[in-house]
């Protein structure tokens, strides 16, 4: 297959998106020509802090945000910072005329919450000395809250935070029904939701729930990076991390990032509009996520899909392959042109997903997991050109007899003459074979590799003369023993 390789096909949105032409004029007029500081009281002035106040309005539409206050931050780790801090020097307040109560008190977090918000959690309450309690709210398998849970905890809580979108997987949190437990068991909690990864993905009507703070970030949205907004209830309190000038009415001071602002607020207008033609509706969407899967599972006989498809956004495929590491797969897609991740682009490269674990996943596909996202702006043609190298990648798979597929003609798989090694960390597996003869040695054959051993001996059709075993494997498991036992035909 012919494959266009001068053009990368970008399938990492959940970790950030390039800026929309539309935005990045925008900023560059807010920094060439709309270039005032939004504090001065001349024109120039007055012009800078209309592009500040026209955002916000199109911030409100967007979100439903009637009565709210809507800061600009520096992205949505600044927005759940100020919630946080502003929530828990409020506690330190009220507790100073406050008898003391005899349980502890809890901040509760959703096990799946982007690592901002339990660090954010755990940093605050040590600097402002409030010793409550972190506790997790688990999810059940398909990554949504356990509400009971919530509801034994809630009435002790002094601030509940939950996602609307989970960043690896795309799965919704039920807020609605969050909302009915946790207002059931205690009306007065601060209630902290991530919207990051919602926008342009779902609607938003704030002002119907009782979310005193909403964390948004530009640079998920095709606005650029260092910009996002805190959007807070009239009623919720709100403390500046940020003390000096006393921009955004005093609760984020500092000179405003106007270009981001500028960018941030053309995306808005363009969401606002409803009939945008760079946005997709839900409807597309799920039809593009349809036919990405159905590529995947031709490229990926052995594919499991960790999203559950049926409770999550249409623009995230999180998954694992049987038999290959994230690392394989990335490298894989990479070669392909096709930039996609490991389950978070957060953690430090290649780490199990917390995610998949607290979903209690088996730990092959937290180990192993591969996520695929776009957004609102992906076209007809992406999709297409997407579908084409994720199929391209999957018989160059299957040609080196790395794979099986069914939907494949197998009758020319690639040459593979001589030493073939497989290797994870400090870990070796040798397979000696000869393409003339068939013959094939197997050399230390450790349990991680055993589906891709036996993959290979069956797709090369091979003649196994001996599966050695040369040391004692202290660190590893040897499937010498099983693969005598399955390949009993290729001896
Ligand atoms: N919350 C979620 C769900 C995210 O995906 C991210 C970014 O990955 C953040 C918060 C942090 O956003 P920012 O990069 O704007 O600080």
């Amino acid at each position: 297959m012919k494959m266009d390789r001068t053009s990368e096909i970008y399938l990492d949105e959940n970790a950030t998106t390039r800026v929309l032409p539309e935005a990045a004029l925008a900023a560059q007029e807010a920094m060439e020509e709309l270039f005032g500081n939004p504090s001065s009281s001349h024109i120039t002035g007055l012009r800078a802090r209309n592009i500040m106040e026209s955002t916000r309005r199109l911030a409100r539409e967007v979100l439903g945000a009637t009565d709210h206050q809507i800061v600009f931050t520096s992205g949505a780790t600044e927005a759940i910072q100020t919630a946080i801090f502003s929530t828990l020097c409020h506690v330190r307040e009220t507790r100073r005329t406050e008898l003391p109560s005899d349980s502890p008190r809890l901040l509760l977090y959703g096990a799946t919450e982007h690592k901002a918000v339990p660090e954010a959690l755990e940093h605050w309450n040590q600097i402002l000395e409030i010793g409550d309690e972190l506790l997790p709210i688990p999810v059940d398998r398909l990554g949504r809250m356990d509400l009971d849970f919530l509801r034994e905890h809630a009435s002790r809580a002094d601030i509940v935070c939950t996602m609307a979108v989970n960043n690896e997987t795309g799965v919704i949190q039920d807020l609605p029904k969050i909302e009915e437990v946790l207002r059931s068991e205690n009306s007065k909690v601060m209630w902290l939701a991530d919207c990051v990864q919602a926008v342009g993905k779902m609607p938003f009507d704030l002002a119907s729930t009782t979310i005193d703070y909403a964390a948004i970030s530009g640079h998920k949205v095709y606005a650029p990076k260092g910009v996002g907004m805190l959007i807070a209830r009239g009623s919720a309190p709100l403390t500046p991390l940020i003390a000096g000038g006393g921009q955004e009415q005093g609760a984020r001071s500092g000179t405003e990032n106007l270009p981001g602002v500028a960018a941030l607020g053309r995306v808005l207008g363009e969401l606002v509009s409803g009939t945008s033609a760079r946005f997709r509706d839900i409807r597309q969407l799920a039809e593009f996520r349809d036919r990405l899967r159905s590529s995947l599972e031709r490229a990926l006989p052995n594919i499991v899909f960790n999203t559950p498809f049926d409770v999550s956004v249409p623009t995230t495929i999180n998954f694992s392959v049987s038999g290959f590491t994230s690392k394989e797969i990335l490298d894989l897609f990479d070669a392909a042109d096709l930039r996609v991740s490991s389950g978070s682009a957060c953690g430090s490269a290649l780490q199990a997903s917390y995610v998949l674990e607290a979903m209690g996943l088996p730990q092959w596909q937290c180990d192993g997991a591969i996520r695929i996202s776009f957004g609102p702006t992906f076209t007809e043609d992406d999709v297409a050109a997407a579908c084409c190298r994720i199929e391209a990648a999957g018989r160059a798979l299957s040609d080196s007899c790395l794979v099986i597929s069914d939907a494949r003609d197998m009758a020319t798989p690639r040459e593979i003459d001589g030493v073939l090694q497989l290797k994870k960390g400090s870990m070796c597996t040798w397979m000696l074979f000869d393409e003339a003869t068939r013959e094939c040695v197997i050399i230390d054959p450790f349990d991680d590799f055993c589906e891709r051993i036996e993959t290979f001996v069956r797709c090369k059709n091979a003649q196994i003369v001996a599966i050695l075993d040369t040391h004692n494997h202290v660190d590893h498991d040897s499937c010498r023993k099983l693969l005598i036992q399955v390949l009993d035909q290729y001896t």
